[in-house]
């Protein structure tokens, strides 16, 4: 797709660092890295986002995402990996095409979950359930 970056990246106009390739998925470091050996991993074709690619090839970049995690862990000899995988403006998507962060972890680096630990009542997540499975 023109003016997308990361299509760039697959067609070689916008150079990047490459961890793994194949004729499907491509992986490379992350120009703004939140550990050593952060990579991101995508597909090759156009896919926007989790909601616009079909189920299977979101399966296969998983397992592409797998594979990069144990080799940067092998290779790196981090102690922990952290997936992380952002889905339109609200989810924290920046670049709109689909990727999966790999972020290799040490114990005691200096990242944060992005959330507050907080338990809900009983009510409230049967309440969700509810409208999860309304018909
Ligand atoms: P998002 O915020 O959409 O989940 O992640 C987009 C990621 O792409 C960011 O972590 C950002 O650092 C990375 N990124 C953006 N532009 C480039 C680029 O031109 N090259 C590389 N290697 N990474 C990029
Ligand atoms: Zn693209």
């Amino acid at each position: 797709m023109s003016n997308c970056i990361f299509c760039s990246i697959v067609a070689g106009d916008i150079p990047s660092q490459k961890v793994y390739e194949d004729e499907r998925f491509l992986a490379f470091l992350d120009i703004f890295p939140a550990s050593k050996g952060h990579t991101l991993v995508i597909p090759k074709e156009h896919h926007v986002d989790i909601h616009a690619i079909p189920a299977d090839t979101y399966g296969a970049m998983a397992s592409v995402a797998k594979n990069v995690a144990d080799l940067l862990m092998n290779k790196l000899l981090s102690e922990g990996t952290t997936i992380m995988q952002m889905n339109r403006e609200a989810g924290w998507q920046t670049v709109f095409h689909l990727h999966m962060h790999v972020i290799p972890r040490w114990s005691g680096d200096n990242l944060h979950k992005p959330w507050d630990i907080k338990a809900a009542t009983d009510e409230e997540l049967e309440a969700v359930l509810q409208e999860i499975q309304r018909l």
